[in-house]
């Protein structure tokens, strides 16, 4: 009954779903459904209830806004259980749902990469703060296998493109040579998938099918880490990929220092190329919206996008997620989108990543108020005393190194307007520049910023 298998008609709406849920909710939740279409009615087959209630209580809603928006149809959704016969299955499924089936739009290739063909390095935003790792991702396409870019190492905090970028690779690599065996998966699919051939007795043609490969990229390796087990299949899997010259892409989200894996594999993820996503600047915020805005043909002004970029920082899944919601309802509802409609849309995820960016700027104030034993007070208070307005000063400079916010935001938070913030920033990079041991000082406030702000 799927109507997805048909392909065509139901495609374009299928993809606006998973834009707006992110690709690992929609893996999650979505992929393993079938849907058929009859009427105004779309029916959703799933495996179990618990599965119903999530997709009615949580996606319900998206899926009928996407559906009025393509077809213009108000539709009704309605739900079946679908019979599953091997009784095993059926004891896990209730358990818990059963692992994601990833395989979106299916290459040419004889082989499942499982890639996600809208994922690509042409619209992927490139900006100082992934360049090294969008640079990196191109260079192990033009010299798959090469021993300095192996393997590849891509980490950050969640949302900001690690499993773009990784399909953006297998597609590449694919779009140059059709016939290469590239595979995408999830750590937690290795896993898993490691652990149904042990109990099926099937290690060998699980090890075969890994080790037959040209690339490999496994996204969030953090869920091998620490199963030992499966990290040591994954360290064999990984040898001999490493060892035959293929390509090895991996993405995490900490550092591999901080993965805690075995020594043995450690140092071999640390012998190629690591590299961080950090968090986007406001002007690559903006680009990216507009990007997004300009791909669903919606009218939106380019100053609701601004005020959607300065609001959501931390994580590009949520700023994409923000403006399709916005335009989701605009063309719902007839209404045209203006700031006050995104305010008011917006207002709870707006509120939740303020509380985000508050508690990077008290760690900042808590870690150098420690390190200059000053209160948290003399932050914003007007004392202008050397003891105090120095702490002050460097604790202003790191909140434009370390935090997305705007200089009128760090101004607020010290009680003070931008151009302190800028003279306070400029004098401080100034001092590192000229100081060894200042830097020294400055460096080791921020690691102990990073660990204040992880608790
Ligand atoms: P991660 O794997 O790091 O959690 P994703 O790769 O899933 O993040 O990215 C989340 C969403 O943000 C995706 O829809 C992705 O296309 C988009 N995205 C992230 N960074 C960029 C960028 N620089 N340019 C365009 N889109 C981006
Ligand atoms: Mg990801």
């Amino acid at each position: 009954m799927d109507i997805l298998s048909t392909g065509g008609t139901f495609a374009p709406i299928f993809t606006e779903i998973e834009t707006i849920l992110g690709t690992d909710t929609y893996d999650m939740w979505m992929r393993p459904a079938s849907f058929g279409f009859e009427g105004h009615t779309l029916t959703i087959q799933l495996p179990n209830q618990f599965w119903q209630k999530t997709i009615q209580s949580r996606y319900e809603h998206i899926i009928k806004d996407a559906f009025l928006k393509h077809t213009g149809l108000e539709i009704t959704v309605s739900y079946i259980i679908k019979e599953i016969k091997d009784p095993v299955q059926t004891v896990l499924q209730n358990v818990q749902p059963p692992e994601p089936v990833i395989a979106p739009v299916v290459k040419k290739s004889p082989f499942p990469a499982r890639l996600n063909d809208s994922y690509r390095f042409e619209n992927f935003i490139e900006s100082p703060s992934n360049r090294f790792a969008y640079k990196a991702a191109q260079a192990v396409v033009n010299k798959l296998g090469n021993r300095e870019n192996n393997p590849l190492v891509i980490y950050s905090t969640p949302g900001l493109g690690k499993t773009h970028l990784l399909h953006a690779i297998g597609n590449q690599i694919l779009q140059q040579n059709p016939t290469a065996r590239v595979l995408y998966m999830s750590g937690e699919e290795f896993v898993s998938e490691y652990i149904e051939a042990l109990q099926n007795k099937s290690s060998e043609s699980f090890r075969k099918k890994y080790r037959s490969l040209d690339c490999l990229l496994m996204d969030d390796i953090q869920f091998v880490a620490g199963k030992a087990a499966s990290e040591g299949e994954f360290f064999y899997t990984f040898n001999a990929l490493f060892e035959s010259g293929r390509q090895i892409v991996l993405s995490s989200d900490r550092t591999p220092q901080e993965l805690g894996l075995e020594e043995r594999l450690s140092s071999r993820l640390l012998s190629g190329i690591i590299t961080e996503i950090k968090k986007p600047n406001l002007e690559t915020r903006i680009a990216i919206l507009r990007q997004k805005r300009d791909s669903i043909h919606f009218d939106i002004g380019d100053d609701v996008i601004a005020f959607i970029a300065e609001g959501i920082q931390t994580n590009v899944r949520e700023l994409e997620g923000s403006l399709f919601r916005l335009v989701s309802y605009c063309s719902t509802h007839g209404v045209i989108p203006t700031i006050p409609v995104a305010k008011e849309l917006l207002a709870d995820i707006l509120s939740q990543e303020e509380q985000r960016l508050a508690v990077n700027v008290n760690a900042i104030k808590k870690v150098v108020g420690k390190h200059f034993k000053i209160d948290m007070d003399d932050f914003t208070s007007k004392r202008k005393t050397q003891s105090v307005a120095w702490p002050r000063q460097i604790a202003m400079f790191l909140s434009t190194e370390l935090t997305n916010m705007s200089l009128p935001e760090i101004g607020r938070e010290f009680n003070r307007d931008h151009s302190t913030v800028v003279h306070a920033r400029d004098l401080i990079k100034e001092k590192i520049k000229a100081d060894p041991f200042f830097s020294a000082e400055i460096n080791q406030i921020i690691s102990d910023i990073k660990t204040v702000d992880k608790k």
